[in-house]
């Protein structure tokens, strides 16, 4: 049966259009280019008998497969991004079939330099004797996320050639930007009306996110009190010193992104800037309990004010600003969303393995737009890298996982 779904060929052909995303522009898509993938499955999914899929002025593609069921199923949305990172080049991508991979380095041809080896990614190891795609040793193969639109387009032509398989309507949108954080910027959730959603963005075979991190940024700002330096005796305060002093007293051995993993949060300066009258400090505060973002944000305070107090004259603001939030707040709202992922994976042979995001996602602010959206993993790997690989056997369970999710849903209705 996996055959038929025709995953490996779809993602070959792909990923020799350039879809590299371009962080420079401010137009949507932020490069044209993606136009030629968005159009190119527009007219794949007519072909496959989708009549209303569309591309529209920013390059998203819509596209619904009517449901077939008498119930009132909730409406699934799958979603995957049409772009590739900037990070690393995506044109004139060579997709390459290791067909059986044996466990032997892979030496990319183009440049010999790149190889890619269990030694360096021991996920691979589970994957000897899968069919192993790669790019040349130039670029990246472009597997995030057209993986993921891979096997949504299988999914579709499996439903449309299969009409005994009983769904709910089936919602399919692929976005431009996704790389550069504008993703969902420009989705019509009205349009799109869906009620839950799933993204086709994850990595290792049997992995299901639905946690994230849920993100603050903060700026701490301290004020000295200038003087000429030739006659600053008792007058001048040093806003630099203070700052420093501020930053000095941070914790170093826990809630620092270099200390820390899984479930622990962190308060991270990124930048820090100023001179004698002002210095600031900002920092991006990040955990996946939201309320704890307030403890971190009590914490800079407590701090900050211990330096004011050290350099008697001098003051301190701490602004905070809210940027994200974890999809798990709304995905605890409607529990079926992961529950029936998890049913999906099991009766497709898998063991689900539920995993956090340590930063955040599209499928995060789907969430919170009203579409409760984990994310289901592709088999994409080493990305935004010329090392990029992707199992076909990976795609392959992954539409297996689809197709069980959608007629869960029917049958759960
Ligand atoms: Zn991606």
């Amino acid at each position: 049966m996996t055959n038929e779904y025709n995953v490996a060929e779809r993602l070959m052909r792909y990923v020799q259009i350039d879809t590299t995303a371009n962080p420079e522009s401010d137009t949507t898509p932020s490069s044209s280019k993606q136009f030629n993938l968005s159009n190119l499955l527009v007219k794949e999914l007519h072909e496959m008998g989708i009549a209303n899929a569309h591309v529209d002025e920013y390059g998203y593609v819509y596209a619904e497969i009517p449901s077939n069921s008498d119930k009132n199923v909730p409406v699934v949305c799958f979603c995957s991004h049409v772009d590739t990172a900037p990070d690393c080049s995506g044109t004139d991508v060579k997709p390459i079939l290791h067909k059986a991979w044996n466990g032997n380095d892979i030496v990319l041809p183009d440049d010999t330099s790149v190889v890619i080896s269990i030694n360096e990614h021991p996920y691979l190891k589970q994957r000897i004797g899968d069919d192993i795609i790669t790019a040349s040793g130039k670029t990246l193969l472009g597997a995030d996320d057209k993986a993921g639109v891979s096997i949504i387009m299988s999914l579709a032509n499996y439903l449309v050639t299969h009409t005994e398989v009983k769904h709910g309507t089936i919602k399919i949108l692929f976005t431009p930007d996704e790389e550069i954080g504008r993703g969902v910027d420009k989705v019509d959730m009205k349009k799109l009306a869906a009620d839950v959603g799933y993204t086709l963005d994850g990595g290792e075979r049997g992995s299901l996110e639905g946690e994230n991190f849920s993100a603050d940024a903060c700026t701490v700002t301290f004020y000295g009190i200038s003087a000429h330096p030739g006659y600053a005796k008792g007058k001048m305060v040093n806003a630099q010193k203070v700052l420093a002093y501020f930053i000095n007293s941070l914790p170093s051995n826990h809630l620092c992104p270099e200390t820390t993993e899984g479930y622990q949060g962190f308060v991270h300066p990124v930048q820090i800037q100023g001179g004698l009258e002002q210095a600031t400090a900002t920092f991006i505060i990040r955990d996946f309990e939201t309320a704890r973002l307030k403890d971190h944000e009590q914490l800079l305070t407590n701090l900050a004010e211990q330096a004011a107090a050290h350099f008697p004259g001098s003051r301190f603001d701490v602004q905070v600003k809210a940027q994200y939030r974890n999809m798990k707040e709304v995905l605890d709202q409607h529990p079926m969303v992961m529950q029936n992922a998890i049913k999906a994976y099991e009766r497709a042979g898998l063991t689900p393995h539920i995993t956090n995001i340590r930063g955040g996602t599209d499928g995060a602010r789907l969430s919170f737009m009203g579409l409760p959206c984990p994310n289901i993993f592709t088999g994409e790997m080493a990305i935004h890298s010329k090392q990029e690989y992707v199992s076909v056997q990976d795609m392959e369970k992954a539409v297996d996982v689809c197709i069980e999710l959608v007629q869960i849903w029917e049958e759960t209705q």
